[in-house]
């Protein structure tokens, strides 16, 4: 496709565009009375205008209900998390008796290390990427010692090359083997919050299983990107947050997979807790835990209805759009803001280096050499909302659920007015 760096053309691609109307089904932030080009849907996606009516149906509910609420809601919230699973399954490739949603991300992956992180004294590696996300080598690392390991010896990182932008996954999977029968399990970004690159997911899933280990993925910036397959692909377990690509509100609710052959276990080591109980059992009290047939078996407290209503409302969206149609556009989008970048840098005499490899979803990462942070002050104050790394990277997400061709113009011509 031959792209051009014109407003006509831009709004010629909007026109075409079959998820146009969906830019105004999101609420936007404004400068200076306009609103913004929106590109950290990576980082925190924009509230869907539904979201407000289902918080408020369940305040509304409260007061007119109380405790009675849990089961006599329009949605009661005894089992309100179960309507997730149908239009979650989708999204990640799961059977829907494979997600749930329940607490946080850095807590879901904690509490599905107790299942899949086992060591023994022959097996206790974790194979991880180099410079995950902090929070992630946080997690890894307090579970190693947990178990009374050193972080030093029991975490292997696989790194990239020197010179090197993204991790190849040939060095992931000989890493693995070199790990071989210590490995006790892989556990990676699938989507690299950095570079934005996309893991051979399937790849590295089955190398993992090669070597007897589990295999578990961080999806933080996975979910609602790119296309998954976790049951297919045969990946023990998965968490995600919502916040990001899936629009659900700050600090929301995180989604969790756990594949069926885990299902109905009683003795998988677990921690526990009556929402995780057989549901039509759970109000009799029992003294003994059984587990519900699903990944619900992993939810331990009642349900935070309050924070799952906006990530509800968001998921409605992607029932209705679909991952299929999300990527296409993602894919064309992506591609004229690289165009457009390459464009302006040809302008100007910039140099804008992608360093986002082409097995990429929404995220471009971009180094702006030989620019400071001035450059990201002025794009902030002219209204468009990028993310800033240092030393000079700025990561560019245009979602395809609310960006238009014609915002990746508008970036253009704002950058091009800086130089
Ligand atoms: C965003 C992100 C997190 C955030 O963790 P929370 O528990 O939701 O605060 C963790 N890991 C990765 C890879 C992320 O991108």
């Amino acid at each position: 496709m031959q792209f051009r760096n014109t407003q006509e053309y831009a709004q010629h691609l909007d026109q075409q565009d079959p998820l146009r109307s969906y830019k105004d089904q999101f609420l936007f932030p404004k400068v200076k009375g306009k609103e913004v080009i929106y590109f950290t849907g990576n980082s925190l996606g924009l509230q869907p205008k539904n979201a407000k009516k289902f918080v408020d149906d369940i305040i509304n509910d409260w007061a007119e209900l109380a405790v009675e609420g849990h089961f006599q809601a329009e949605k009661p919230w005894w089992d309100y998390h179960e309507r997730f699973a149908q239009k979650l399954a989708p999204v990640v490739g799961a059977k829907p008796a494979e997600v749930t949603v329940m607490n946080t991300l850095t807590v879901n992956l904690h509490l599905l290390m107790v299942s899949f992180y086992r060591p023994t004294k022959q097996r206790y590696k974790i194979v991880m990427e180099e410079k995950a996300f902090p929070s992630d080598q946080y997690m890894m690392a307090s579970q190693v010692r947990f178990h009374g390991l050193d972080p030093e010896e029991a975490i292997v990182e696989v790194k990239k090359r020197s010179g090197e932008h993204s991790f190849r996954t040939e060095d992931i999977r000989a890493k693995i083997k070199e790990v071989g029968e210590e490995c006790a399990l892989v556990l990676m970004g699938g989507v690299n919050y950095y570079n934005g690159q996309v893991l051979d997911m399937e790849t590295i899933t089955r190398a993992g299983k090669e070597v007897g280990a589990f295999v578990g993925w961080d999806l933080a910036h996975a979910a609602g990107n790119v296309e998954l397959k976790l049951h297919e692909w045969n990946v023990d377990f998965a968490a995600w947050c919502s916040y990001k690509y899936m629009n659900s509100g700050p600090g929301n609710a995180a989604g969790c997979f756990v594949h069926e052959q885990y299902h109905g276990q009683k003795d998988i080591p677990r921690f526990e807790g009556w929402w995780g109980h057989n549901k039509e059992r759970r109000f009799l009290m029992e003294p003994e835990f059984q587990p519900e047939p699903n990944a619900n078996a992993w939810q331990i407290s009642n349900a935070p209805v309050l924070a799952l209503a906006p990530y509800l409302a968001s998921l409605e969206l992607f029932e209705e759009v679909g991952m299929s149609a999300l990527i296409e556009k993602r894919n064309k989008i992506v591609a004229y803001l690289e165009f457009i970048l390459q464009e302006i840098a040809k302008e100007v005499g910039g140099n804008f280096e992608v360093i986002t490899p082409k097995e990429r979803g929404t995220q471009l990462s971009v180094f702006l050499h030989g620019q400071g942070k001035e450059l990201f002050h002025y794009l902030m104050q002219n209204g468009v909302i990028i993310d800033w790394r240092e030393p000079n990277v700025i990561r560019l997400a245009p979602a395809p659920f609310y960006c238009s061709y014609t915002d990746m113009f508008e970036f253009g011509q704002i950058i091009r007015n800086y130089f």
